[in-house]
C-alpha cells in the first residue's frame, strides 16, 4: 500500500516509523521545511548546543521506547540531574515540597509546611482539603481549575498548581481539560493507581529523559532509520492540497500531484484544518476552533553567581499572579550535564501564555533586556549576558479546553466516514502535547492505516 505522511515533526516521523514496521507499505514523507524535527530543534548559544523548544520527554509511555529500542539508542539516554522547582511569589523563591503528584498534595505536611502560601492561606487550604475529603463528593465536569479548587481551594490552585501544570501548557489551568492536562491528578482524586505507574515501560526510569546529543539526536537517528527502510523523505516540499479519489488520496505539492492509497496528516491543527476543508468540512471546522498560545524562549549564557540556589533545583516557575513577562527559568547546568560552560551559566527563560501576547510585540533585544531585569530580580543576583538567542514560537502550544478528548473523537469518527478511512491524524493537538503522546497518536494512526484497529 502507498501511504503518504504529511509533516516531518516527531509525529510524522513516528507515524512513518510505525508504518515501516509492517513491511507492507511504501511510505513517502512530506516536510515543508529544509529540515526535519518541527519543534524539536537545537542551535548553539555560547558554543553549546541547546534546544530551542522541548529539551526532555516523560518516560512513562511505552510507544516512544519502541522507537528508541528499534534505533538501538537506549545507551544514549540521559536524565535531568536535578528535578526540583522553585516558585517565585511575593518577591521570594520557595521550594515546592517533595512527594507531590503533579503538584497536588498527598500528605498534610505538603500544605502545612508549604511556604509558597501565607500562614493564613495554609490554614484555609488545609481546612478546605480536609473538608473535601470528609465530604467525599466528586467534582463534576472537565475544567481542571474548577476541579482542583473543589478539592484544595483557590490559593493552592492559583499559586502552586497553576504555575506548575499551567506552566507546562503555557496557559492557565482554569478552562483546561483535566482529562488531558492532568490525568495523574484525576486518578489520584479518584483513588486510582497513578497513570505514571500504569504506563511504565517495563523498567523503571527517572521521569524525564533526553539524549547525550540532545533531542535532535532522536530526529537524526529516526530519519536515518527511515531512509534505510526505503521511506522516501521529501524536505522542502510543502503540501498545499489533498483530494480524495475513488482509489485513494491525491497529495498536491508544488507542481506535482501524487496518488496514495492512504494519508496520515501530522501537521499542526490549523494547517490540518485547511487541508481537510473540502474533504471533511465539519472536522475541519472543529480543528480550526482549537486555540493556541504563543511563547518565546530566550536562552542566555550569562556570568553571575548562582551559588545560593540549591543544585537540586532545575528551574523557577513564576505564577500568573505575579507581574512578570517571565513564566519560567531553567537553570541549565543544574538540569543537563551538557549545558555547562566555564564562562557562565546557561538559562532558558520562557515568556508568554494563552492570551498573553505582549512579549510578541517586542523586538528581541528589548525582550532580552526586559527579561534579564526580571531574572536578576527573581534569582537575586547580578548577571551579565555573554551570548543569547531569542526563539519565537507562535501559535505553538495547544489549548486543551474541557471535553477536548470528546471533540477529537468526533473529528476522527466524522473524518473516517467522510474520507472512507483513507485519512488519519497524528499530532500534538489530539491527546496531549508531550512528545511521547505525539508518538502514541502516530502509532494509533499507523495501526488504523494498516487496519489493525477499526
Ligand atoms: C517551546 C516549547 C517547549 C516544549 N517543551 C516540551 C518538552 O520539554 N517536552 C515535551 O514532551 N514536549 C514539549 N513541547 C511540545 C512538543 O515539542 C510538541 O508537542 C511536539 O514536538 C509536536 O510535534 P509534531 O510533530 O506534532 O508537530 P511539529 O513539531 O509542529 O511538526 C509539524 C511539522 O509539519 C510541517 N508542516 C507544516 N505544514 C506543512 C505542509 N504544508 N507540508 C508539509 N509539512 C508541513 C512543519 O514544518 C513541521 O515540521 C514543547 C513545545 C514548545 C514550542
Amino acid at each position: 500500500m502507498k501511504v503518504a505522511v504529511v509533516g516531518g515533526g516527531i509525529s510524522g516521523l513516528a507515524a512513518a516509523f510505525f508504518l515501516t514496521q509492517t513491511k507492507e507499505h511504501q511510505v513517502t514523507l512530506y516536510e515543508k521545511d529544509n529540515r526535519l524535527g518541527g519543534k524539536i530543534r537545537a542551535s548553539e548559544v555560547g558554543g553549546i548546543l541547546i534546544e530551542e523548544g522541548p529539551d526532555a520527554f516523560v518516560t512513562r509511555s511505552p510507544e516512544i521506547f519502541e522507537i528508541i529500542e528499534a534505533l538501538g539508542v537506549e545507551d544514549q539516554l540521559i536524565h535531568p540531574l536535578a528535578n526540583r522547582a522553585l516558585i517565585y511569589r511575593k518577591k521570594a523563591l520557595h521550594h515546592l515540597p517533595t512527594g507531590l503528584t503533579l503538584g497536588f498534595p498527598t500528605a498534610n505536611k505538603h500544605i502545612l509546611a508549604n511556604k509558597i502560601l501565607t500562614p493564613t492561606e495554609r490554614i484555609v487550604t488545609f481546612a478546605k482539603w480536609r473538608s473535601a475529603q470528609a465530604r467525599n463528593q466528586r467534582a463534576r465536569g472537565d475544567d481542571l481549575g474548577n476541579i482542583l479548587e473543589h478539592y484544595i481551594g483557590r490559593s493552592y490552585t492559583n499559586n502552586v498548581l497553576d504555575p506548575l501544570i499551567g506552566g507546562i501548557n503555557a496557559a492557565s489551568i482554569h478552562g483546561a481539560s483535566a482529562q488531558i492536562t492532568a490525568p495523574q491528578v484525576l486518578d489520584l482524586l479518584q483513588g486510582l493507581q497513578s497513570v505514571s505507574q500504569k504506563e511504565q515501560p517495563g523498567k523503571l526510569l527517572p521521569p524525564f529523559a533526553s539524549f547525550t546529543l540532545g533531542l535532535d539526536f532522536l530526529i537524526k537517528s529516526l530519519s536515518q532509520y527511515l531512509k534505510s527502510t526505503g521511506t522516501i523523505v521529501l524536505t522542502d516540499t510543502p503540501v498545499s492540497g489533498l483530494r480524495t479519489t475513488d482509489h485513494g488520496v491525491e497529495v498536491v505539492s508544488r507542481e506535482s500531484h501524487d496518488s496514495f492509497d492512504k494519508v496520515i496528516l501530522a501537521t499542526p491543527s490549523y494547517f490540518t484544518s485547511t487541508l481537510l476543508q473540502s474533504i471533511a468540512p465539519e472536522p475541519a471546522a472543529l480543528l480550526r476552533s482549537i486555540r493556541r498560545a504563543s511563547v518565546t524562549m530566550t536562552t542566555v549564557l550569562a556570568s553571575g553567581d548562582l551559588s545560593h540556589i540549591d543544585p537540586q533545583v532545575s528551574g523557577v516557575l513564576v505564577p500568573r499572579t505575579q507581574p512578570y513577562f517571565t513564566t519560567a527559568i531553567t537553570i541549565g547546568p543544574n538540569k543537563w550535564p551538557t549545558w555547562r560552560s566555564e564562562e557562565g551559566v546557561v538559562l532558558r527563560i520562557s515568556s508568554g501564555r494563552l492570551e498573553e501576547r505582549a512579549h510578541l510585540g517586542l523586538d528581541p533585544e528589548t525582550l532580552l533586556r526586559l527579561l534579564m531585569g526580571e531574572v536578576q530580580e527573581i534569582l537575586g543576583t547580578h548577571m551579565k549576558v555573554i551570548d543569547h538567542r531569542v526563539t519565537s514560537w507562535e501559535e505553538s502550544f495547544v489549548r486543551f479546553s474541557p471535553y477536548h478528548r470528546q471533540m477529537v473523537s468526533k473529528v476522527r469518527n466524522k473524518l473516517a466516514q467522510e474520507s472512507d478511512s483513507k485519512i488519519e491524524l497524528a499530532g500534538s493537538y489530539l491527546l496531549g502535547s508531550g512528545i511521547p503522546t505525539c508518538v502514541k497518536t502516530a502509532k494509533l494512526a499507523a495501526a488504523k492505516i494498516s487496519n489493525q484497529i477499526t
